[in-house]
Parts: structure tokens; sequence; C-alpha cells
């Protein structure tokens, strides 16, 4: 537990220290307009959103048609910078690689703010905010983490997710060790898993948890308040005039409430 509150520290202070540095850039730009005229995009007039759509409410399809919280976060940006928002339904683990590389402008799928993370992209400014969640069977023996942490359950991730990097970790760290998880490409794939007996946990975030749990009957969201973690977009890091520009778009866009309004339109306010 030690470590996955240190860990929740660690990844707390560097959005803090992302959000002072925004701040900071912020106070000597003239103007949205000013940003935007530098930055360049992987192609011309297009901003390309790397996802993977198995991820509601921030990402899914409703038909052909991907939409969710990052999916209309995104257009408002793209619309204020005056581009076309392309979507790319890729794995999960894939997407930092991308952006890396210079394939996808920006990474927009419900992502962590990791330190590990930001030695490879930077991010934006955080947008939203997500909390480790554990699911298990209604009737599940298994009360709290320190229960599944114990024990000898199997427990399911998504590949490469901040769920996968605590749990996969060793039992002094704070997870279950390698021997004890089971990885699937998408959040759901561990969840029909959970449901039809082959693991005993899902280790994934708040809101696709509880989107999951509601589409399958018998199971249920243990509270572990254990882990809050800042969203936000990786963008490559030779772009800053590009992070510069999204920031720029989101404080707009934060100002003015269309973030809180989508935010809501998705997750209506509890209570
Ligand atoms: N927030 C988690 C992460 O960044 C999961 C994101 C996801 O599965 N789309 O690792």
């Amino acid at each position: 537990m030690k470590t996955l509150k240190r860990i929740a520290a660690g990844i707390l202070s560097a959005a803090l220290l992302l959000g002072m540095t925004s701040c900071a850039a912020k106070q000597t730009e003239a103007s949205a307009e000013a940003d935007t005229a530098a930055f360049t995009t992987v192609e011309s007039g297009k901003l390309i959103m790397a996802t993977n759509a198995f991820f509601p409410p921030y990402e899914y399809y409703e038909g052909e048609k991907i939409v969710g919280i990052d999916v209309e976060i995104a257009t408002a940006v793209a619309q204020k910078l005056g581009l076309e928002l392309v979507i790319e339904d890729v794995e999960f683990d894939s997407i930092i690689a991308g952006v890396q590389s210079g394939k996808y402008d920006i990474g927009c799928a419900g992502m962590t703010v990791t330190e590990d993370r930001l030695k490879s992209v930077n991010f934006s400014t955080p947008y939203a905010t997500g909390i480790q969640s554990i699911i298990v069977a209604a009737d599940s023996e298994i009360t709290d983490i320190d229960m599944l942490l114990a024990g000898d359950y199997k427990v399911g991730v998504q590949s490469g997710t901040t769920g996968d990097i605590y749990m996969s970790s060793s039992v002094e760290d704070g997870g279950v060790g390698e021997e004890r998880i089971e990885r699937f490409a998408k959040g759901n794939d561990a969840v029909i898993a959970l449901t039809s007996g082959k693991i005993d946990a899902v280790v994934i975030d708040n809101e696709p948890a509880k989107a999951f749990v509601a589409a399958n009957a018998g199971l249920k969201i243990l509270e572990t308040p254990y882990t809050v973690e800042d969203y936000a977009m990786a963008i490559n890091k030779d772009n800053v005039a590009l992070k510069d520009a999204i920031n720029q778009a989101l404080k707009e866009l934060t100002d003015d409430g269309t973030i809180a309004a989508i935010v809501n339109k998705y997750i209506p306010a509890e209570g």
C-alpha cells in the first residue's frame, strides 16, 4: 500500500509540475493564434488522435462511430486549432510509441500521466481524473485491496495500463507479482474472463469499471480510493508548439465550461 500511495503521489506531483509549467508558459503568450501559428501536425490540417475505443465513457463505439468524453474534448480542441480530428483506434499499449515516432499527433485515451511515460512523451494539462477500481464477482469473498494482495487470487488487467503497472509489481511493491497477472488487450475481455470465473478480479479505471459492471450481471466494484490519477493528452516531445497550442485550447475550453459540460454529459454528477 505504501508503494501504491507513493506512485500516486509521484503521478500527482508530476501532474502538478506540468500544470505549473504550462501556467508559466501561458503568461508569456500573447494569444492562442500566436501559439498555433508555430505548430505542425503529422498531416497538414489534421489532428490525428490515437485511442483505444473500448474505454467507456471516454471512448467507445456507438454503432460504427467512436464517441465519448475524449472524442468530444479532442474535437473541441481540434476545432480551436482549426484542424480536422482524425481518430485511429489502436491497441492501448501502442499509443505512446506511435506518438513518440510521429505517427499520431496526440494519444487521447483516458491516459494517466506517469513519470515513466513522461520520459517518452509530453503531456498536456490534465483534463480529467481517474481512480483505479477493483471489480469482483458479486459473491466474491474479496472485500478490499489488502485481501486481494494477500490472497492467491488471479488479477486481470488491460495490457500496459496503470492497473497493469501497479498490479504486476512485486508484493513488496504493492502488487501481486507477474505470476498472478492475466493481461488482456481490452478491459472488457478481462471482465468477460471474470464473469466466466477464469480470474478473481479486474483492476481498471473507475468509470470504465462502472460501465462494464452495468453491462455484465453478477459483478460488483470494491471501493479502493488508493490511486487518484490525472488524464491528459500525450504529445510528441519535439512538438512543444503543439503542446502549448493544445494547452491554450484546453484552458479556454475549461474557462468557458465546455469541458465540464462534456464530462457531465457522460458522467452525471452524483448526489
Ligand atoms: N488510465 C489508464 C492508463 O493510462 C488506463 C487507460 C486506458 O485503458 N485507456 O494506463
